[in-house]
C-alpha cells in the first residue's frame, strides 16, 4: 500500500482524450493493489496559452515539482503549425517543463506485441520477441553546444560535447534498469572518430565497474543502426547521446509499428514525466477514435520507474496484450482483416483494458 500524488497534464488535442484513459487505468491499479493515488491537474501548451497566455504557467510548474510523477498527454495546435512566426507557442511549454524539471534521460521502451507483428515494415520472424529500452541523453550534446556562422555566411558549426557527469548519470540509470531486465547494456557512440565519444566510452567503462553483473557492449552508431533492423532481439538496454538517440529511437519506433502504441518517460533528479511519443493529432481530435494505448503504457512506465511498482506495471502491459489477443483494435492498428465490430473507439478500448487488469 502506497500513497502517491500524480499530476495529470493532458495538454492539447487527443492528449485530453488519451490521458483520461491513462488515469482510469491508474485508478484501477490503485483499487486492485490497494494503493492510494491522489490526482491533480495542470495546464500546458495551447490549453494553457488560451487560459493564461503562458504555455507553462508558474502554477503548473509548481504542481509538477510537488508531485510524485506526471502523466502527460501532448501539446500542439494547427494554429501554430501554420504560423512559424508566432512568438508564444505550445512547444515552449514542453521544452520549459523538461528544462525546469532537469529531465536529462529520455526512456523509450520498444515493446512488441505479437498481435501487431504484421503492422511493422520488418519481417515478423526477425521482430518476434524484441524488447528494447532506450536511454537517450536529453540535455547535452550538439543540440546545446555553441553554434554559429562565419561572417561570409559560407560556413556554419555546432559544437558537440559531453561532460563526464552527464554521461555518468544517464549511464547509471541505464545499468540500474538493465538489472531489472536481461542485464545487458549497449552503449552507442562514435569513439573511432569523435573525441567526445571517447570521453563517453571511458566514462561508461568506469561506471560499468560498479555493475559487474551487467554485460556491457559498445557499438558505433552506424553499426547500431544496422543491427537494429538486422537483429533487434540482441538489444536489451541501449544508452546513447542526444543526437544518436534522436535518430535511433525514431528508427526503433518503426519496429513497433504504430505511434499510438509507444510510450516514453523523461526522468532526471526530480519528478518524472510519462507521455506517449505521438503528438496532439488534430486530424482526429474530438472524434473519439484516438488509440489510448500509448498513454496507458505510459502509465505502466510511470508505475515501474517512478514508484518501483513492477507487478502493477506488468498487469497493465498484460491487459493491453490481452485486449489485442482478443482481437480488439483501434483504427490506427486495424488492418483489412479486422472485422468492423472489433474496431473500437478510445473509451471503449479503454474499458476492455480495464476489464482485463
Ligand atoms: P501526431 O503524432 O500528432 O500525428 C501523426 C499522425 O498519427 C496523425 O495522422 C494522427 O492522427 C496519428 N496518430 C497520432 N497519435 C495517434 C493515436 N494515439 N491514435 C491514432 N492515431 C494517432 O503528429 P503531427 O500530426 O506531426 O503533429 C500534430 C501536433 O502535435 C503538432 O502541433 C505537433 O507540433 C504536435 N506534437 C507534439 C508532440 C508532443 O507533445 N510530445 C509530439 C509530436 C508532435
Amino acid at each position: 500500500m502506497a500513497k502517491k500524488n500524480i499530476l495529470i497534464v493532458p495538454g492539447d488535442g487527443i492528449g485530453q482524450e488519451v490521458t483520461a484513459v491513462g488515469k482510469k487505468v491508474l485508478d484501477k491499479i490503485a483499487e486492485k493493489f490497494g494503493h492510494e493515488f491522489v490526482y491533480d491537474e495542470a495546464l500546458i501548451g495551447h490549453a494553457a496559452i488560451e487560459a493564461t497566455g503562458n504555455p507553462l504557467p508558474e502554477e503548473s510548474l509548481t504542481k509538477m515539482k510537488a508531485s510524485d510523477a506526471v502523466l502527460f498527454g501532448a501539446v500542439g495546435h494547427p494554429k501554430y503549425d501554420n504560423d512559424p512566426t508566432a512568438k508564444v507557442r505550445p512547444e515552449q511549454g514542453l521544452l520549459k517543463m523538461r528544462k525546469e524539471l532537469g529531465l536529462y534521460a529520455n526512456l523509450r521502451p520498444i515493446k512488441l506485441f505479437d498481435e501487431l507483428l504484421e503492422a511493422s515494415s520488418i519481417k515478423p520472424e526477425i521482430l518476434r520477441g524484441a524488447d528494447i529500452l532506450f536511454f537517450r541523453e536529453l540535455t547535452g550534446d550538439i543540440y546545446f553546444g555553441e553554434k554559429g556562422r562565419n561572417e561570409e555566411n559560407t560556413y556554419a558549426y555546432d559544437i558537440a560535447g559531453y561532460h563526464r557527469y552527464e554521461v555518468e548519470r544517464i549511464t547509471r540509470k541505464a545499468f540500474e534498469a538493465a538489472r531489472t531486465r536481461r542485464r545487458k547494456v549497449m552503449s552507442v557512440d562514435k569513439a573511432n572518430v569523435l573525441e567526445n565519444s571517447r570521453l563517453w566510452r571511458e566514462t561508461v567503462l568506469e561506471v560499468a565497474k560498479d555493475y559487474p553483473d551487467v554485460e556491457l557492449e559498445h557499438q558505433f552508431v552506424d553499426a547500431a543502426a544496422m543491427l537494429l533492423i538486422k537483429d533487434p532481439k540482441r538489444f536489451d538496454v541501449v544508452v546513447t547521446g542526444n543526437l544518436f538517440g534522436d535518430i535511433l529511437t525514431d528508427e526503433a519506433s518503426q519496429i513497433a509499428g504504430s505511434m499510438g502504441m509507444l510510450a516514453s518517460a523523461s526522468v532526471g533528479d526530480s519528478t518524472g514525466v510519462y507521455e506517449p511519443i505521438h503528438g496532439s493529432a488534430h486530424d482526429i481530435t474530438g472524434k473519439g477514435v484516438a488509440n489510448p494505448m500509448a498513454s496507458v503504457l505510459s502509465a505502466a512506465l510511470l508505475l515501474d520507474i517512478s514508484f518501483g511498482m513492477k507487478e502493477e506495471s506488468e498487469a497493465i502491459i498484460a491487459a493491453v496484450d490481452a485486449v489485442l489477443k482478443a482481437g480488439f483494435r483501434t483504427g490506427d492498428i486495424a488492418d483489412a482483416n479486422t472485422p468492423k465490430n472489433m474496431i473500437l473507439g478510445t473509451d471503449a478500448i479503454g474499458e476492455e483494458i480495464l476489464k482485463r487488469i
